[in-house]
């Protein structure tokens, strides 16, 4: 048989998605195993939303949209980031897709072109790398360290700067690290980015989950820099909406019409109900996220307390979104539980194994060394990981 496509064959499965699966498929094998691996939120939907997607189908609004999706949720997503970042798009300027993940894919099927170099600031989410190949461009890594709190200093940007380089994904605050950029940061990589014509995509899908500092959308640094950015957000952090496959993309008029058009061809158009759900979310007056970044803000301050009681063990504090990325650099090389431990892999197979919790090993961010814990789960989970994590190390 021939063989399938080269971009085909070359993609690797989403390490989040896969330790997810595993962690569920353990759970329901009866196998008593606690998941820090999918950073989707544990909360149910809020009920004004869920009885708005009921209504949409008792009023048969189960048919196609447009393929950028239903103008009032455009228009309420324009309104949505006025009031929350005092930035103007026009509902044209608007694209819905089907979850935010889908929008990055499209956004770089759009503005790539084969062998253009995407600049991507490692520890980066899984899915970013994948998703340049899969537009027939190159990633272009830049090793961030905890020194610059895993953040791209405008001199790291401009040493990575060759003439094909096309773009450059940002993620404020941060998967896998919680790191938020700070507004002279943005300042600085606004600059360079202008200076040699790049395109910025800004994934903000944290924005609302935010503990320490002050979140800048980066497109509101200045007209010029909105010209060049697609922001990336979408439903399912803010109003713990993940299954309902919800996203947006905000861009110019020629971006967001190329994504559009791709939309057309591709999904048609995201779910029609979800749709109605998400306008019901973003046009609600009531403050449907405050109950879960209370819950979010005390995991937090809790993880970090236990993490700063063990050895051998570190991290930083996160800025932003639910995730702890632990350094344990330190017990590489060490034998735990019968296992040498010589990579994060290592370590996060064998802390599954034997310790039956479930995290994503560095590696899959581009980051060896550190693992991934989400504490988009409940205290008695978190509690009870940790202790399990504390007597794996000791035992
Ligand atoms: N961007 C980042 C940084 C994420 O962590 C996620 C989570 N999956 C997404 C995009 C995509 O989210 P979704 O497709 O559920 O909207
Ligand atoms: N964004 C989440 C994560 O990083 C969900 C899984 C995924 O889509 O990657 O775990």
């Amino acid at each position: 048989m021939k063989p399938i496509s080269k971009i085909a064959a070359a993609i690797a499965p989403s390490a989040t998605v896969a330790v997810d699966t595993l962690a569920k498929q353990m759970k329901a094998d009866g196998i008593d195993v606690i998941g820090f691996g999918a950073g989707e939120p544990d909360f149910p939907t809020p009920d004004c939303i869920k009885v708005a997607a009921i209504k949409a189908i008792g009023d048969n609004k189960t048919r196609y949209t447009p393929a950028a999706g239903i103008v009032p949720l455009r228009k309420a997503i324009c309104t949505w980031m006025e009031k929350q970042y005092g930035i103007t798009y026009q509902p044209s300027q608007i694209c819905v897709t089907s979850g935010a993940k889908h929008n990055v894919f499209v956004a770089l099927q759009a503005i790539c072109n084969p062998g253009d170099e995407v600049i991507l600031p490692a520890p980066y989410w899984v899915s970013y790398e994948e998703a340049i190949k899969m537009a027939g461009a190159v990633p272009a890594i830049v090793q961030t360290t905890e020194e610059t709190r895993f953040k791209m200093t405008a001199d790291m940007l401009e040493q990575a700067i060759t003439p094909n380089t096309k773009a450059i994904i940002l993620t404020n605050p941060s998967n896998p690290t919680g790191m938020l950029y700070s507004r002279e940061e943005l300042e600085a990589l606004a600059a360079v980015v202008l200076r040699h014509d790049l395109y910025v995509i800004s994934d903000e899908i944290y924005d609302q989950l935010v503990y320490a500092g002050e979140f800048v959308c980066f497109a509101t640094l200045s007209d010029e820099i909105k010209q060049h950015t697609i922001t990336i957000n979408g439903a399912s952090k803010s109003f713990a909406m993940t299954g309902w496959r919800i996203g947006f993309a905000a861009a110019n008029d020629e971006i967001a019409k190329a994504m559009a058009n791709y939309l057309s061809h591709s999904t048609g158009n995201p779910s029609t109900i979800s749709q109605y759900a998400a306008l019901e979310a973003y046009s609600s007056e009531e403050d449907l996220a405050s109950k879960m970044q209370l819950a979010y803000t005390r995991r937090r301050k809790y993880f970090l307390e236990r993490i700063s009681k063990l050895d051998g063990v570190s991290c930083l504090e996160p800025d932003g979104a639910f995730y702890i990325f632990m350094n344990i650099k330190q017990l590489l090389g060490r034998t735990i539980q019968g296992v040498q431990i010589n990579s994060s892999n290592d370590f996060a197979k064998a802390l599954l194994e034997k310790g039956l919790v479930a995290v994503v090993p560095g590696e899959a961010f581009g980051a060896p060394g550190y693992l991934r814990w989400s504490y988009a789960t409940s205290m008695e989970n978190i509690r009870e990981g940790l202790d399990r994590l504390e007597k794996f190390l000791s035992e």
